[in-house]
């Protein structure tokens, strides 16, 4: 024990896989103040570290792992999602079925029974319900939400006065049956379900409860930071409310994105208004990255795509029209105002797109923009970006774009998506050793929403799952989806690590153990870089810890 050693915690006898440069494995590190004092061998960490209040936890051998972060999460909506009361898996027609049927004993008689969210593609079936489907309960207005997407039964129709005669709401569609009556698919036209939208009132303690206590699920994953990618002006405010209350088990970096179907010039004021801009806030919570919602989405048919969803898109989405492409939400003139705006007050920025006409669509903006000033420093990105193409990698690589990627939508979306677009269509679907080859940072996330359960939610935020899939590429059809876009241990581990923390402008501080870097780590069952290959899903965390605080403990 030297004089004047102090360190608060010391994890020793284990397997520190520290992602320094040299990707070296040390045995032991040490915490103090919330950051890291050492790292190396447990002689000369134990022998300077040690203090008279030190608490020190023999590992047994086990790894500890860099915290590592989700970089896309939406932790409001997930935590309120099952805050009440647990929700139902629902993979199969039969399974919603039995749903309704169960609710409709309980539901009084024409009380709204609305299916929680359900994605067409996840389905055992690779179809969206209709109202035929939704009729098996003819008592109560039916409706299930497939986000973008709705479906409704013939009395939730009838109760909001829609028929074969109701003109579409602009950018919606009431989808018809070769009878040309509706056949219960609604397409960004729920709004016109009169009564399905009474919306649950969660009171603001609520609301802080629920966000405090996904934080803690999200720890208990072995996340010690996490991305969360959509937030109002209120959102924030209860995220400011926790930090000040010192309630967030984990960091937080916040992506505010505003509304912008309104009027441009009421975009611009809001934005020029605000007192937000990435990099805003603590290490624990700050602003990162400014977003639109540029289209829609690949599980619904909505997606902007640079091919048509064709006839199989009518039974995965209910499309009428085969060429339909997808939608584009906010077009490139409209982007390239917002997102001068939000230039102009200092904000990283980002766009939610799937298809490939959206992402090429964000390129040709991020590249007039990029002609004025060059845009690499502003750590720019693509938000999901499935659809990718060659040279949409090279305009990337070009500007200095980066890539928030979702590695689980390989598992659960393309064995539909290869349906409806034939494999070939489907050759830059997330192709994750191409990115990292060009030299595209890139970093991971689930896009979690809905549901507590870390592998059962929607979508899940288990990070061992989701890199287990970058590095198998094996789909839930159990094929391997082009397996020569794997990516090895060491660059998964990195795709939650050091990709986010880049992505978040936090690589000073996060995402390696390292001397004065944040005191964040896991430490987890079993060994990470030498497990057999498909034990790295079922890996499990022992402790978290983040700023030097044990904010879960499984042992
Ligand atoms: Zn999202």
């Amino acid at each position: 024990m030297l004089a004047g050693a102090n360190a608060d915690l010391i994890l020793h006898n284990g397997k520190i896989v520290t992602l320094d440069r040299g990707e070296s494995v040390a045995q032991a590190v040490a915490f103090q103040n919330g950051r890291i004092a050492a790292v190396g061998t447990d002689r000369d960490v134990l022998a300077r570290e040690r203090g008279s209040r030190t608490r020190v936890i023999d590992l047994g051998g086990k790894m500890v792992l860099p915290g590592l972060c989700d970089a896309h999460v939406h932790t409001l909506e997930a935590g309120l999602s099952e805050f009440r009361a647990k929700l139902p898996q629902l993979d199969s027609i039969g399974a919603i079925q039995a749903y309704i049927r169960a609710r409709a004993k309980t539901a009084r008689k024409g009380e709204w029974i609305v299916v929680p969210r359900t994605l067409p593609p996840r389905l055992k079936e690779m179809r969206m319900p209709t109202r035929e489907d939704l009729d098996i309960d003819r008592d109560h207005p039916v409706a299930l939400d497939a986000s973008y997407v709705w479906s409704a039964n013939s009395m939730a129709l009838k109760l909001s006065g829609i028929t074969r005669q109701t003109p579409n709401p602009p950018g919606g569609e009431i989808v018809k049956g070769p009878d040309g009556e509706p056949n219960g698919i609604l397409r960004n036209a729920h709004q016109l379900l009169v009564g399905a939208h009474q919306s649950v009132a969660f009171s603001e303690d609520e609301k802080l409860r629920a966000i405090e206590q996904m934080l803690r699920l999200y720890a208990a994953a072995g996340l010690t930071a996490v991305g969360d990618r959509l937030v109002t002006p209120e959102d924030a405010a209860l995220f400011e409310k926790l930090g000040q209350q010192d309630r967030l088990a984990v960091r937080v970096v916040l992506t505010w994105r505003p509304d912008a179907q309104r009027p441009i010039e009421d975009i611009e004021r809001e934005i020029g208004a605000s007192q937000w801009t990435t990099n805003r806030g603590s290490e624990r919570l700050k602003f990162g990255s400014f977003k639109v919602t540029v289209d829609g989405g690949q599980s619904v048919g909505t997606a902007y795509q640079r091919m048509p969803y064709g006839p199989f898109g009518r039974q995965l989405y209910g499309l009428s029209d085969p060429d339909a492409r997808g939608t584009l939400f906010v077009d490139a003139g409209k982007l390239y105002r917002i997102y001068s705006a939000a230039r102009a007050k200092g904000w990283q920025l980002t766009a939610h797109v799937q298809g490939g006409s959206a992402i090429d669509t964000l390129l040709d903006v991020f590249e007039r923009l990029d002609r004025e000033k060059p845009i690499a420093e502003m750590r720019n990105h693509v938000m999901h970006g499935s659809f990718l193409s060659e040279d949409a990698l090279g305009r990337m690589k070009r500007m200095g774009v980066a890539l928030d990627a979702q590695p689980g939508w390989l598992y659960f979306d393309v064995p539909a998506l290869e349906q409806v677009f034939g494999a070939d269509k489907m050759r830059w679907f997330f192709p994750l050793k191409s990115v990292i080859d060009a030299g595209i940072p890139v970093a991971g996330g689930s896009d979690h929403m809905i549901g507590h359960d870390k592998n059962g939610a929607l979508n899940p935020y288990n990070p061992f799952f989701n890199m287990w899939m970058c590095i198998t590429r094996r789909m839930r059809n159990g094929e391997t989806f082009y397996p020569q876009e794997r990516i090895t241990r060491g660059q998964a581990l990195r795709m939650y690590t050091a990709g986010p923390a880049w992505l978040q402008f936090s690589e000073e501080t996060r995402g390696s153990l390292e001397a004065g870097k944040l005191a964040d780590a896991v430490v987890i069952d079993r060994n990470f870089l030498t497990c057999p290959e498909d034990e790295i899903r079922a890996i499990e965390p022992l402790m978290t810890i983040v700023g030097g605080s044990i904010v879960y403990d499984r042992r």
